[in-house]
């Protein structure tokens, strides 16, 4: 038997018990004749001490310890002289009979500490020293209660989890596909899942019902910061449903999961949006809702009065940061170059402050009254700032969404232990690309479009194309995407048509889509789903930003796992057998 107890474990209830703990030397501190060593585990730290009257093996192994050493050491549980209020076990140590070490361990290259002194490229080569440290076990260890929460509702559901290939027909979503060669299929290639959309679609037609499914999908995406090249889905379908059933569900489990994790009780229903009402006031479709500070267009207010600018702007929108109206020259000048950043690409920003007078940047052009109308626009009150950007209506929206975010951050309205979830709805099913010259599926090629648009959907017309509303939602927590989804097309005219306005020719559309249209001759029921970003869940339940943390092995942000050196290049007889041929150039 390695061990009688784990170090996160004993109490003075236990004083007087002779015990085998075993594990890794966190510190070793040396007072006088007294020796202390914490003793470290999955579970905790427990204190182990020596005196001049402990055997003098003992005293010999621990003069030639090191850290990170894995030990193995017998003795009895006593009460300790100086307690520690801050762990568990901080009331007893353990006082050595005897020391086996188990493996002696390399000086670590950084402190496996909470706060190490370790950068991120270190850690990262070293991950499985890093995951030794207690934020990184929390994180892991919250994403396993919320796998394990999110497993238990949706059981009690009547959801099955079912598996589905890694090695499949590539399916597009909008994303690149990771391909694997067939060696026994010379020249062709499987695809790694972006997700299990076609396959959750038919266990449908297959007659499961509900089905879910934990699951790794691929994306063979340029990375943006924080995202992962293999990532986490909470991969739902359900058959026999209206967008109303779905949301129901998945506003439930986001209860669950909530009240099980985190005990946060959300009683009242998740706000609706629709996708337009999002944009035209929050900059962006997934709005953070912890504050308000709304965006209104307020060009009819400020055209006409000779302020070229404006008058030649497709579209001009404000804000009003509460508060803010002592606002600096200085803080002032650097807002509007924040705005300026390529990042943002505002052209500059114009500002009125609702002080004891009010006063702006374009006083030339605006009475106090003018100003004042904007300003009862906004809501605003004395004391307020009003910041101003105007250009191409959707690009300023946008800019102007970040730029609230931006004064939401300043003004501490971000608050990360609130938790603000909301539905977004009504997305536009498709999105004209200038670039190729052809529509693509906002959400995906299977999304429904809503019933009311169907005469839309059928004509071929693009403006009314451009109109027609999909069938789908988004859930947003706190300014992030969690989850999407969507009511799926079943009826087999809607989907060819769909391909048909995405460009394929019927027989792409065959060659790609041929087995799903297929199945759908035979009894597809209506269905829809969602799936959640379960990383990003994680992060955000965790009250972080990144998703690497809650991921236990993941990629650097060129997608390379630096800790093993991946991707690699293969052998040639590897490559051979692959029917690839070399083109990389080896040094
Ligand atoms: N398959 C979709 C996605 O990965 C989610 C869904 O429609 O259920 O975004």
């Amino acid at each position: 038997m390695y061990r009688s107890n784990t170090c996160g474990e004993l109490r003075l209830s236990d004083r007087g018990k002779k015990v085998t703990l075993a594990g890794w030397v966190q510190r070793i501190r040396k007072m006088g004749s007294l020796n202390f060593i914490d003793l470290r585990d999955r579970y905790g730290i427990t204190q182990l001490s020596a005196d001049d009257n402990s055997p003098k093996e003992v005293l010999d192994i621990i003069a030639n310890l090191g850290r990170e050493y894995v030990i193995q050491v017998e003795g009895e549980v006593i009460e300790r002289q100086s307690k520690n209020n801050k762990i568990p076990t901080g009331e007893i140590e353990i006082k050595l009979e005897s020391i086996n070490i188990l493996n002696p361990a390399a000086i670590p290259p950084f402190t496996i500490e909470d706060q190490t002194d370790g950068g991120e490229d270190i850690r990262a080569k070293y991950r499985y020293l890093d995951l030794r440290r207690n934020p990184l076990k929390s994180a892991l260890s919250l994403r396993h209660k919320i796998a394990l929460e999110t497993r238990k509702y949706l059981d009690e559901q009547s959801f099955m989890e079912i598996e589905t290939p890694f090695l499949i027909k590539s399916t597009p979503e909008g994303a690149r596909d990771f391909v694997v060669p067939s060696r026994m299929n010379p020249g062709e290639f499987y695809a790694l899942p972006q997700s299990p959309q076609t396959f959750k679609q038919l266990l449908m037609v297959a007659g499961y019902d509900r089905y879910f499914q934990i699951v790794r999908c691929f994306r063979d995406e340029d990375l943006r910061a924080d995202r992962q090249p293999e990532f986490t889905q909470i991969d739902c379908e359900m058959s026999f449903v209206e967008r109303e059933d779905v949301l129901q569900m998945f506003e439930g489990l986001t209860k669950h999961l909530f009240k099980s994790v985190l005990n946060k009780e959300i009683t009242e229903a998740f706000p609706r949006m629709s996708y337009d009402y999002a944009m035209e006031h929050y900059g962006s479709d997934k709005p953070d809702i912890r504050f308000e500070m709304q965006i209104q267009d307020i060009s009819e207010l400020v055209k006409g009065k000779g302020f070229s600018i404006f008058d030649q702007a497709n579209y001009i929108g404000a804000i009003s940061a509460t508060g803010c109206a002592g606002y600096t020259r200085k803080q002032i000048d650097e807002l509007t170059e924040w705005v300026k950043r390529p990042q943002i690409g505002a052209k500059g920003l114009v500002y009125i402050k609702l002080g004891d007078e009010i006063k702006s940047s374009v006083d030339k052009f605006y009475t106090p009254e003018d100003l004042q109308k904007i300003g009862n626009k906004l809501n605003a009150q004395k004391g307020d700032l009003i910041l101003i950007l105007c250009g191409e209506k959707k690009k300023t929206q946008t800019q102007l969404g970040a730029l609230r975010l931006e004064m939401g951050n300043r003004l501490g309205l971000r608050d990360n232990s609130v938790y603000k979830p909301l539905w977004i709805c009504d997305f536009p099913l498709l999105e004209w690309d200038d670039e190729t010259q052809r529509f693509y599926a906002m959400h995906h090629p299977f999304t429904a479009p809503k019933p009311e648009d169907l005469d839309k959907f059928f004509s071929n017309n693009q403006s009314d194309l451009a109109e027609v509303k999909a069938n789908a939602y988004d859930i947003v927590l706190n300014g992030n995407e969690i989850g999407g989804g969507s009511i799926r097309i079943h009826d087999n005219k809607i989907q060819k048509r769909m391909f048909e306005i995405l460009g394929f020719s019927s027989e792409q559309a065959e060659y790609r889509f041929g087995f799903l249209m297929n199945a759908f001759k035979f009894g597809a029921p209506p269905h829809g789903g969602i799936a959640f970003g379960f990383d990003r869940l994680c992060a955000l339940f965790g009250g972080q930003e990144t998703i690497r943390d809650f991921i236990a092995f993941p990629k650097n942000n060129m997608g390379r796992d630096v800790m093993a050196d991946s991707p690699s290049v293969i052998d040639d007889t590897q490559m051979e057998e692959l029917f690839i041929k070399s083109t990389a150039s080896k040094e």
